[in-house]
């Protein structure tokens, strides 16, 4: 069986995505502030973000020889500059590939050189890797830049590419959306490393307008204003609060990272009234005593994704902001990445939403067949929002999407018999802590190099109280370690030296004999989450 929208089918256009952004469907008057700085008086008005993203477009063209196809690095926390670079090297008919700002130089360099970016933006704080990465990766000094107005360490301001003297008239015309890339954001998908996932233009518009068609009768553009919280580099943060912002006209206040009391103090003085936040985040506003401190009675919508919400979690936090409504969306950056989204004229506790329009849906059961409503299996799904494959990586490409375009997603649903949706489960690799991808497969190449490890698996413990996954390692010692806490430590270690703070073993080391693995040497990580249920059984 298959499922199909309760929505609409909506029109897609044949534009880049810049174009759609500056066309300006929705009338927004130059003037109206639309990036907003949380941690200073800065702002961009919409007026100055087009002009920006063309003037950015035109220096990248002048000073780095910019062309269409190339790839350009935002390796940064959020500012208001950030979709200006971006937007930038899509409106040369470039890609832009989003960079975690806390990367190592390894993970770093591993995107960059999939990628094989051409210029990399960074911030003072990372000047030190993205210089490291750039000579690893064969990246001029000159195709190096930081945000801001000063050069630090050799390496020259965004100005001087902004400054350059030359705007575009209008975004370089994308002829072929369906076919030329956007945006490269990294995931792991269903197994391995990190694999750059090739968001065409196409992709990246239809999503937008897939989730307008849900949100956008319930948003008034003279009144709402959004917080830019989550991450940019993600594709949630990306899409669904930058684009659909600027999109709409809707004021961003963009905070650089997260921090409860600026977070809380942000949406009381700039009268935030919708935010898209993780299940982390929702602990907080149900527990902590600092929400009571602060008048946030503005915030009329929040929109949780990235990783499921429980029906729990949203009670407790919809009994603390009795005003306001909560709804879940569903995605991947391979789609774009909004799959399901909350219906806000009737939400569903503990639903991650309903089928966006033009899109359709299999749910697989574990003997292959395709199942009907109340039913669990895995979430196919097709519509123009799929990415176009991994980058130089055929063989995931073809693992992961079918002959008949279905995508098959390693999250296990069920739907039920109005279309509302429910992550039940998921059978692919990944761990998710707080909504940042861990791919297992690296954590276990790293602990590997360890000398007292002979074998080892990673796997993803739940932790309610904090509303997300721990990545913990069983690990094999050889026979001249014993195991010990400190043993357990020095790997930890190990790890933590070698990876961003968030893939950091935090779930702990567990000593075992033997990594499951089946016939064909795949490791059974079905069985290992089996002895973490007994294990919570006995506690
Ligand atoms: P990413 O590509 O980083 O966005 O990660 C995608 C994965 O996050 C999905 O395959 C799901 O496993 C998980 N995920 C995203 N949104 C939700 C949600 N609302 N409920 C449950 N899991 C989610």
């Amino acid at each position: 069986m298959v499922f199909t929208s309760n929505y609409p089918p909506i029109d897609i256009p044949t534009v880049g995505v810049a174009e759609l952004l500056f066309e300006n469907r929705h009338k927004i008057p130059d003037t109206k502030p639309i990036l907003l700085d949380a941690h200073s008086d800065r702002h961009f008005t919409f007026g100055q973000l087009k002009r920006k993203v063309l003037q950015f477009a035109a220096g990248l063209q002048d000073k780095c020889g910019f062309q269409k196809g190339d790839v350009l690095t935002v390796f940064a926390p959020n500012t208001i500059d950030y979709p200006v670079a971006l937007l930038g090297a899509v409106a040369a008919g470039g890609v832009a590939s989003p960079a975690n700002p806390a990367y190592s130089v390894k993970e770093l360099s591993h995107q960059v050189s999939l990628s094989e970016a051409k210029v990399i933006i960074c911030v003072p704080s990372n000047v030190d890797i993205a210089l490291e990465t750039a000579a690893k990766c064969g990246i001029p000094l000159s195709h190096l830049f930081v945000f801001g107005d000063d050069a630090t360490q050799g390496v020259q301001p965004y100005t001087k590419v902004l400054l350059s003297g030359r705007h575009l008239a209008a975004p370089v015309p994308i002829p072929n959306p369906s076919e030329q890339p956007s945006y490269m954001c990294f995931s792991s998908g269903t197994t391995g490393l990190s694999k750059g996932v090739i968001s065409t233009h196409t992709n990246i518009t239809s999503n937008l307008l897939q989730v307008e068609a849900m949100l956008g009768p319930h948003i008034n553009s003279n009144q709402d204003r959004v917080l830019g919280v989550l991450p940019f580099f993600h594709i949630f943060g990306l899409t669904v609060v930058v684009h659909l912002a600027i999109y709409m006209g809707l004021p961003l206040t963009v905070m650089s990272k997260f921090d409860l009391p600026l977070f809380l103090n942000v949406i009381q003085t700039h009268q935030i009234s919708l935010s898209c936040l993780v299940p982390p985040i929702m602990v907080l506003l149900a527990k902590h005593p600092l929400v009571d401190q602060y008048n946030i009675s503005s915030l009329r919508t929040i929109v949780s994704g990235a990783a499921p919400l429980s029906a729990e979690l949203s009670q407790d936090v919809q009994a603390r902001l009795t005003g306001c409504k909560i709804i879940q969306g569903y995605g991947l950056t391979e789609t774009s990445p909004v799959v399901t989204f909350g219906n806000l004229s009737c939400p569903v506790e503990g639903s991650c939403g309903m089928l966006v329009p033009n899109m359709s849906i299999k749910v697989i059961n574990e003997e292959g067949q395709e199942v009907g409503v109340n039913q669990r299996g895995e979430l196919w799904c097709k519509g123009p929002n799929i990415m176009a494959g991994y980058v130089k990586n055929p063989v995931a490409t073809a693992d992961c999407i079918d002959g008949e375009g279905y995508f098959h997603t390693g999250d296990v649903c069920v739907v039920d018999d109005k279309g509302n949706y429910a992550i039940v489960d998921r059978i692919k690799e990944l761990i998710k802590y707080k909504g940042f991808q861990v791919p297992p497969a690296e954590l276990e190449s790293i602990i590997l190099s360890h000398p007292s490890v002979a074998d080892c698996a990673v796997i993803g413990v739940y932790d309610c109280s904090q509303a997300t996954e721990l990545p913990r390692a069983y690990v094999v010692l050889q026979p001249s370690t014993l195991p010990s806490p400190d043993a357990a430590q020095d790997i930890m270690d190990h790890v933590a030296s070698k990876v961003v703070q968030y893939k950091k073993l935090r779930g702990g080391v567990h000593f075992i004999d033997v990594v499951p693995k089946s016939a064909s040497g795949k490791i059974l990580r079905r069985i290992i989450k089996d002895w973490v249920k007994e294990e919570e059984k006995v506690v």
